[in-house]
């Protein structure tokens, strides 16, 4: 499979980069940059590496000219012919009609956007070298906007393949090949991998690197766009190298450091707790709870990852995790990707830990004035035993007196890097000499427990693999679009019995773009279409406290029915919600289906999940539909997905914009990945300067500019 950006889609750029123009012009002394220029940097493309790390996504055939008269419907080809006339037709809709005509036959090429440029290029008589997409038009084979220029007779054909790399709207392919062929001069390539620690048969750095982006004219297409070609095998085998070395280095750093060894102390906090849970445990979170305990005792700070299923229930478990600590006097951080969540963690703890006399603060970025200072006092004086919030805001302000653990909920984007600047922003929390927190890490997206063992190299992993007992499992439905109305009318049922629905769109922002049915408008017709009933709107573009606003109405139940955008984050916990509608649900990974599944189904009330999809289905989407009918087994899903997704898109990576890994892929590569495991502590011995480098130059890249 290619990867799974359209043709020429603009390519994410890392958050972090957001801001990088505004630096890049500060850091370049005043230099005024060229929109394309700052559309690179945008991208991350700033040293000479970058950019030769910046593979295609897929080439383009322009060595060969087809004769005209060969072209067939959808072909993409590249002619070469005489204009024989070129006018501007206003009858039905302004555009450039241009004839072009070899030895076998004709074209007409339309534009509907053109410049007098254009037309001077296209004047009759010129010879045009001209590529696109062929179709069978009413008026006989034509192209619509294809590419052109005009040549002469003796105009070279490419001997190689044309690249096309991922970019965005302002950055032209023309602009971003030549910035690629210029940095290939550049780029340090050299190896500095002994030799027998790359797999025999692949080609050096240097000759994959040059191969991606011009590979010869026999080269296999399909090995290169599928990215089986051994110069592909050589780029995913470095990353993959690279992260085992990075990790290692890790593991290896980590245990140098000192944790507080925390135990439950006899009558403590967590004794008490114990005493008074509201429900029992099940065996895996006793199993679980034992796993993080015995961490936790040890001075060597744990660093740990919790995988459950979404409803598995790993939230008692941070809690209790969180009271050993406070039996020892240590503070714990509980940090949330976003603030209704942070919101829902923060009445679930108080409601447990209260009672018991525990001082929980709450902190988030829209929490402002005298509530926030007194709260970071009561953070700073040790006073506040726990502490709840964002990720970004106990990250950034917040000064502890003592913390020994800090747990961090749904934390998918574990990327090695990001992983590993966690790390080291919580080794800064407690100053220097003193004592590191213990770090548990908790994701409700499961990957399959070998393949997290083998690449998770500095990780222990624990894993809640039985839900709660009592749930009604959820029953899940895939319906046609024009089933709607069928669909609106079970909602009113549902409402009629007290209970609440949850109503997915995708995303407001692509919208435009894709021609979705945005939310706002769904919410329009819902809230026509069930006359009396309380419908609320939650989209990504309104403000934390507005969406925190909207969800405590419907967590309240006063709200009965909430259409959202997938800002209704995973893990929030409405028990009364029974009925979930997910509308394009074909434009959702599995792994997010799952997770937007995960809202339903936590009360004692069967559930039903109803994914609607517009025809036709992609064979992709239609397995994805299929697997979201026929299992709510999180793990299973997870098997499924990697079955069925194309490289790139590991465990809802695609959704979060932040891949965890660039070019290899868990699933296909698990040979390179055995390899580098193998490799990497070997390195480390005997070449630890070249381990060293091969670190920096995988994982040092795009976001130490912007840092800078
Ligand atoms: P997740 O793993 O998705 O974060 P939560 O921690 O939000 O799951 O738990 C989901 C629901 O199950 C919550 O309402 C929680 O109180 C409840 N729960 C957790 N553990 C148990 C248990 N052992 N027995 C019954 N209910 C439980
Ligand atoms: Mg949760």
């Amino acid at each position: 499979m290619p990867k799974p950006a359209a043709p020429d889609a603009p390519v994410k750029a890392p958050k972090e980069n957001l801001s990088a123009p505004a630096r890049a012009m500060r850091k370049l002394g005043g230099e005024t940059l060229s929109a394309p220029a700052r559309a690179l940097r945008r991208l991350g493309l700033v040293r000479d590496i970058d950019l030769a790390l910046h593979i295609p996504l897929r080439y383009l055939d322009e060595t060969v000219l087809r004769p005209i008269a060969t072209l067939r419907d959808l072909d993409q080809a590249q002619v070469q012919g005489k204009v024989t006339e070129c006018r501007v037709e206003t009858r039905h809709r302004r555009q450039l009609l241009v004839r072009v005509e070899d030895d076998s036959g004709e074209l007409l090429l339309r534009l509907l956007h053109f410049y007098p440029s254009n037309q001077k290029t296209l004047a009759e008589g010129n010879l045009v070298r001209v590529r696109g997409e062929v179709r069978a038009g009413f008026l006989g084979r034509e192209m619509v906007h294809p590419e052109f220029r005009a040549v002469t007779p003796d105009t070279p054909l490419p001997t190689a393949l044309t690249p096309v790399y991922p970019s965005s709207a302002q950055l032209p392919q023309a602009y971003l090949r030549k910035a690629v062929a210029s940095a290939l001069g550049r780029a340090p390539l050299h190896e500095f991998l002994p030799a027998g620690t790359v797999p025999a048969g692949l080609p050096s750095l240097r000759d994959a690197v040059l191969q991606l982006h011009h590979p010869a004219k026999g080269e296999s297409l399909a090995a290169l766009e599928d990215r089986s070609h051994p110069a592909w095998q050589r780029l995913k085998f470095d990353e993959l190298l690279a992260q085992q070395l990075a990790q290692a280095q890790a593991r290896a750093a980590r245990a140098l450091l000192q944790a507080p060894s925390l135990k439950p102390t006899a009558g403590g906090i967590s004794a008490r707790f114990r005493a008074v849970l509201p429900f029992a445990l099940t065996g895996a979170q006793e199993r679980v709870v034992r796993e993080i305990g015995a961490d936790l005792a040890r001075t060597l700070p744990m660093h740990r990852l919790l995988q459950g299923d979404v409803g598995s229930g790993k939230t008692i478990v941070a809690a209790l995790a969180a009271t050993v600590a406070m039996d020892n006097g240590w503070q714990c951080a509980l940090m949330a990707p976003t603030e209704i969540l942070a919101e829902q963690h923060f009445r679930k703890l108080v409601q447990w830990l209260q009672p018991l006399g525990i001082t929980v603060a709450w902190l988030t970025g829209s929490r402002k004035g005298l509530g926030r200072k007194q709260m970071l006092a009561q953070v700073a004086s040790g006073e506040a035993l726990l502490v709840v919030g964002t990720h970004a805001v106990i990250q950034q302000d917040v000064v502890f007196k003592q913390l020994g653990l800090a747990v961090v909920d749904e934390q998918h984007r574990f990327g090695v890097a990001q992983r590993l600047a966690l790390r080291e922003k919580l080794q800064a929390t407690n100053g220097p000499d003193v004592l590191e927190p213990h770090l548990l890490m908790m994701s409700a997206t499961p990957i399959p427990r070998t393949l997290a063992m083998s690449y998770y190299a500095d990780l222990e992993l624990s894993t809640l693999d039985e839900l709660p007992p009592g749930r009604t499992p959820i029953v899940t439905k895939v319906f046609e679009d024009g089933k709607r109305s069928q669909v609106v009318q079970r909602m009113q049922a549902e409402v009629d019995q007290g209970r609440q629905v949850d109503w997915v769109c995708p995303l407001v922002e692509e919208s435009e773009h894709l021609d979705l049915q945005n939310a706002t408008a769904t919410h329009a017709e819902l809230s026509a279409a069930l006359p009396g009933v309380r419908v609320g709107l939650l989209h990504g573009r309104m403000a934390p406290a507005e969406k925190a606003a909207v969800m405590t109405l419907f967590t309240a139940g006063e709200m009965k029915l909430l259409v959202a955008t997938t800002v209704i984050e995973v893990g929030v916990d409405v028990p009364n919600a029974s009925l979930m509608v997910i509308e394009h649900a074909e434009r959702f990974g599995l792994a997010q289906l799952h997770q937007l599944r995960g809202r339903v189904g936590r009360g004692a009330a069967a559930s039903v999940c109803v994914l609607l999809y517009t025809a036709p289905l992609s064979p992709t989407g239609k397995e994805r539909l299929k697997a979201m009918a026929e299992t709510t087994d999180g793990f299973e899903i997870a098997r499924r997905d990697l079955a069925i997704r194309g490289p790139g898109e590991f465990m809802g990576a695609r959704q979060s914009g932040d891949a965890l890994l660039r070019f290899a892929d868990l699933a296909e590569d698990n040979d390179l990945l055995e390899h580098a495991r193998a490799v990497a502590p070997l390195l480390l011995k005997d070449h630890p300067a070249a381990a060293q480098k091969q670190v920096d130059r995988w994982l040092g890249s795009k976001t130490d500019y912007v840092r800078a």
